[in-house]
């Protein structure tokens, strides 16, 4: 038997997003300056300079997963770091203009104002895959040890559930299981304390909170899916530092939905639509609401003349405070996208991410300072959350998602009264409050179904390749890519399920909400009938279908460390 190798480690960080790369970098300036006090004799204690602290990424290198807008606001990052711009953040353009457009079909209407959440003057516009390349640069130079190539598959813990650390996923293991001559067992990093920042959806942070019961007592979590593209146009076409947000087409307005156009350098266009997985019609398409939008004249004539160079798409946790879950255990915090940071109504989440790791960093100084890694310290990372400006900011736009649940019209009213009060209003707010997305879809016999869901939900839509591109198309601008010979990481509980109640009550609805057409139902030659095919490699990691099969059998896992798309300047 192969001896499972273990690395013994202070602290591991699981996933290189900003969330964690900000935790890190601030756990070491903190050690810094407790190890200073403690010499100077300012502080009693131990000095902690010879913690071990690691972060391990699952993507081929930092940045290569991550995906945003991005609009930042550089609040945490100026705490974090008060001189980035001298040491060399990647920010692309200061944000000179904002506008905020509401689509008919035809016509776009500017607003006199900018909705105030949405008022982005002087911040900036970035790609967060470069930042995240540059703070992992900045972590590795403080000491910190960083392993791409390297995903969490599992969390260990010990016989009373306390956490002691991840597992990576093993690598070379063929599509039947089968170890191949590359071999490697995945190693288990032990850890005092182990912080999940994985993101939306994060896989591990999901098997924590099913096992932990994380999310007793809390709202079901609401998601969006986000679909990106970045495009290069012909000068003149959308200046540098211009900001547009969009509502209205082509959503129809019980469906959650916006747009975003961000002017960079090098008349680089960032260009996207938001779309919630909260939606009614089993025949949207979020990616084909996405290539809809370009459609629209005042869009298609700023991507005149241009050529689309970037594909991605990723889903945000919408469901804000009051789908926040409980942020600690025995030997572990939940941080930034994976516990619920984001700030939905601004759609921003990078700032609370790297504010919630660097609250979580001071936690963790503290928790090796009494050198005690149990829920009774590390429940001082929620009372310090609940004393931050991240408190202030998110609970303020605690009801904004749920608001949309009940269409936009009232959500519009809702989000209007809610800004004036602090969130108090409530207006025309649902009884129960975010519905968890799955759980809305309603079923095809209220639809009328044709058999064809894209020509009956988008009739006009043409992939010309040119403006709207077609999902496999898309794919290959994400420049995705996994080793085919390797079991599949979406693992589909029960496919009986697909080729039969699913096939009649929602038409296989992940054919449609996978924005990397890895869901396909094929005839097979020997039954005859129509069964789930999986194409694995095209997938973006975005956890979509995770979160929006109605019946709760999609299993997202890691797959060998390094597959997975290529956001590189995303
Ligand atoms: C389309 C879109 C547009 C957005 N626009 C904006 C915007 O304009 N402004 C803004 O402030 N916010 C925006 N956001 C939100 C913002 O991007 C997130 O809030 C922020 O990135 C969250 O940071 P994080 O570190 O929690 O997670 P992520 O940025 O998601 O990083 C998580 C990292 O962990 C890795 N990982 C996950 N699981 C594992 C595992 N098991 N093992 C190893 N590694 C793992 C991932 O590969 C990834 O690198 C947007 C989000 C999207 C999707």
């Amino acid at each position: 038997m192969i001896e499972r190798e273990q690395l013994e480690m202070d602290v591991v960080f699981v996933g290189a997003g900003p969330a964690n790369l900000a935790a890190a970098l601030h756990l070491k300036n903190l050690i810094k300056e407790h190890d200073e006090l403690i010499e100077r004799g300012r502080r009693a204690g131990k000095p902690l300079g010879n913690l071990e602290i690691g972060i391990i990424e699952k993507g081929a290198n930092i940045g290569a997963h991550i995906l945003s807008g991005a609009v930042v606001d550089p609040i945490a990052l100026r705490e974090l770091m008060p001189d980035f711009l001298e040491q060399g953040c990647p920010v692309d353009s200061t944000v000179e203009s904002d506008t905020f457009w509401y689509l008919t079909e035809n016509r776009a209407f500017a607003s006199p104002i900018t909705p105030p959440p949405l008022k982005n003057h002087g911040k900036y516009i970035i790609s967060l895959s470069k930042m995240c390349e540059w703070l992992g640069e900045k972590c590795e130079e403080a000491g910190i040890n960083i392993f791409p190539e390297f995903p969490g598959a599992e969390i260990i813990y010990d016989e009373n559930d306390r956490v002691l650390g991840v597992r990576t996923g093993d690598k070379g293991i063929d599509k039947e299981g089968k170890p191949k001559e590359n071999f490697e067992l995945g190693v288990d990093l032990l850890a005092k304390i182990t912080v999940l920042g994985e993101g939306s959806r994060g896989s591990l942070a999901k098997q924590l909170m099913q096992r932990l019961n994380l999310n007793d007592g809390v709202e079901a979590q609401v998601f969006s899916l986000g679909v990106k593209e970045l495009w290069e146009v012909p000068a003149g076409n959308f200046e540098e530092g211009k900001v547009v947000h969009t509502l209205g087409f082509p959503s129809d307005t019980q469906t959650y939905g916006g747009g975003w156009i961000y002017g960079m350098k090098n008349n680089i266009v960032s260009i996207g639509y938001v779309t919630g997985l909260d939606y009614k019609d089993p025949l949207i398409d979020p990616h084909a609401e996405f290539q809809k939008f370009k459609t629209h004249p005042k869009i298609a004539e700023i991507l005149a003349g241009g050529k689309m160079l970037k594909y991605g798409a990723k889903t945000i946790n919408a469901g804000g405070w009051h789908t926040m879950p409980k942020l600690y255990a025995d030997g572990v915090l939940i941080i930034g996208d994976s516990a619920s940071f984001l700030n939905g109504q601004r759609i921003k989440g990078i700032h609370t991410a790297m504010k919630s790791g660097m609250i979580a960093a001071e936690t963790i100084v503290s928790a090796f300072d009494h050198d005690d890694f149990t829920s009774k310290t590390l429940r001082h990372f929620k009372e310090k959350i609940d004393g931050s400006w991240i408190y202030d900011e998110l609970y303020a736009v605690r009801n904004f998602h749920a608001s949309f649940q009940s269409g936009r019209w009232s959500a519009l009213i809702n989000g209007g009264l809610q800004f004036l009060s602090g969130g108090y209003a409530w207006g025309f707010m649902p009884i129960e409050h975010h519905v968890a997305g799955h759980e809305r879809m309603e079923m095809l016999k209220d639809y009328d179904y044709q058999g064809d869901a894209l020509a009956q939900r988008y009739p006009d839509l043409k992939f010309d390749n040119k403006l709207a591109f077609d999902k496999v198309t898309d794919v290959y601008y994400g420049a995705v890519s996994h080793n085919e010979d390797q079991p599949s990481h979406l693992h589909i509980l029960d496919t009986e399920i697909c080729a039969t109640r699913c096939a009649e009550e929602y038409g296989n609805p992940c054919q449609r909400f996978c924005p990397a057409a890895v869901y396909e139902m094929e005839e097979n030659a020997k039954t005859g009938r129509r069964e789930i095919k999986v194409n694995f490699s095209n997938c973006v990691h975005c956890k979509t279908c995770d979160i929006a099969d109605p019946y709760q059998i999609i299993n997202w896992v890691t797959p060998e460390g390094g597959g997975g798309p290529n956001y590189k300047g995303m």
